[in-house]
């Protein structure tokens, strides 16, 4: 493990929440896009299912795209610092569902795009702190902007899970055997 179990999670879900936003079109639109995303990225907490929680969430994909993508630890720092603020943030260690012990920063009541927010900045604050940055990369799949985290121990994820990784083989291969 390279990060704690909870910062690992919430790297994933950062990823995939500013992977809903991509080449192949925006997957996070409607109320029900926002339910389909949860139930693979869940978080506790309210929810008010209306159209200005989706538009909420939306609007963090863009921030959270430029910090991932900054490759500047003090933008990334200032970033998460601003999320943190923003929300008022008080981590607390707690214990529940199942889950060991971890950290919230928000309460239960915040608006789910807070606590998203906050769960990505905290994140964020320890991939900064460990000196990992070059975890957060993009995609090296052609045309692809996806955002990934590189989580192996020898830091070796290029690809998306979007099958970028065997296309590139598939293409390196069909390469080789042209030049043979
Ligand atoms: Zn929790
Ligand atoms: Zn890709």
């Amino acid at each position: 493990m390279v990060f704690a179990r909870d910062a690992e999670e919430a790297l994933m879900t950062a990823a995939a929440l500013v992977n809903t936003l991509g080449e192949d079109g925006d997957t996070l639109v409607t109320e029900s896009d926002l339910d389909d995303f949860l139930a693979r990225w869940p978080f506790t907490g309210s929810r008010t299912h209306d159209a200005a929680e989706v538009a909420a969430v939306r609007a963090l994909r863009p921030v959270l795209r430029r910090l991932w993508t900054s490759g500047d630890a003090d933008v990334v720092a200032a970033g998460a610092n601003a999320l943190l603020a923003e929300a008022r943030a008080l981590p607390q260690l707690v214990r529940h569902d199942g889950w060991d012990w971890h950290l919230h920063a928000t309460a239960p009541d915040a608006p789910l795009a807070t606590r998203m927010g906050v769960e990505a900045a905290m994140a964020l604050a320890d991939v900064v702190r460990g000196g990992e940055l070059d975890r957060l990369r993009v995609c090296a799949g052609e045309d692809c902007q996806d955002v990934v985290i590189d989580l192996s121990r020898n830091r070796s994820r290029r690809y998306c899970d979007s099958g970028c990784g065997n296309r590139a083989n598939v293409a390196a291969y069909r390469a080789r055997r042209a030049a043979s």
